[in-house]
């Protein structure tokens, strides 16, 4: 049974290193400081999909060899989750031409649509992206991987967690973008072999978990290994790895696992 992951991105909605901003020259000479929007793909016997479309999706892509994609998930329509869908036209003309379908709940599918209302709207054209909308309203299934999402706060906006289960096993819990990851989503993800969470930053902010809430949330699933993702720059890979519990890491872009 194969569930290989790649972290595509690790990185908070401005990205890792932020515009504008200087840095010592240590930090910018570690190639885990840097931080692209936050994504995962992953690999089974019979899917490929992608959680999330950021604005590094092409430089995602070409960084990890990235040639199929045969599904969208979205968890919510803020700008750093959602605006590399277009650069999927690639996926569609590699899949004979077809649409790719995408998931989301009606909320984000709604946003998806305004602001790719060109892409909704036409017919399919070869060379252009053709998204074939599924709404996310409970429990779905894609090739061999059952999913259950889990409402999340995060701000104003929502957003959905994800369970990844194939055959009997959990496999993947990814909760990211969330003030909270509510009891439903603990209690299911319990025993899961790996669970990535928003730790945002170590001060506390309104719609995503800090450092302390996250490693909290960490011990409550007590997955058998937890990456740390949605970074800011206020966290220094090497420097901040030395503080974590056993089995907690922090995400970067190209960390790989095969479960
Ligand atoms: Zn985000
Ligand atoms: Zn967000």
């Amino acid at each position: 049974m194969k569930f290989n992951l790649t972290v595509l991105g690790s990185g908070t909605s401005q990205g890792v290193p932020i515009i504008g901003a200087d840095y010592p020259s240590s930090f910018l000479a570690n190639p885990k400081n840097h931080r692209t929007r936050s994504s995962i793909y992953i690999e089974t016997d019979e899917i490929c999909l992608i959680i999330d479309t950021t604005p590094d999706l092409r430089t995602q892509a070409l960084r990890e060899g990235i040639k199929q994609v045969d599904a969208v998930l979205f968890t919510h329509s803020h700008a750093d989750h959602i605006m590399g869908l277009d650069d999927c036209r690639r996926f569609c003309a590699i899949n004979n031409h077809q649409p790719l379908p995408i998931y989301a709940d009606s909320k984000t599918m709604n946003d998806l649509e305004r602001v790719y209302s060109y892409a909704f709207k036409s017919k399919y054209t070869p060379g252009y992206f053709k998204p074939n909308p599924y709404i996310i309203d409970g429990e779905f299934v894609i090739g061999d991987l059952k999913i259950t999402p889990f409402e999340q706060e995060h701000g104003n906006m929502g957003s959905l967690g994800f369970l990844f289960e194939q055959g009997n096993k959990k496999q993947l819990a990814y909760y990211n973008d969330c003030k909270k990851v509510s009891l439903s989503a603990i209690n299911a993800a319990e025993g899961v072999e790996l669970a990535i969470l928003d730790a945002l930053r170590p001060t506390e902010h309104y719609s995503h978990m800090n450092l302390d809430e996250a490693l909290t949330t960490a011990y409550e699933i007590g997955a058998k290994e937890t990456l740390l993702t949605h970074l800011t720059d206020f966290y220094d890979h090497d420097r901040d790895s030395n503080n974590l519990p056993n089995k907690v890491l922090f995400a970067y872009d190209g960390l790989r696992r095969n479960i």
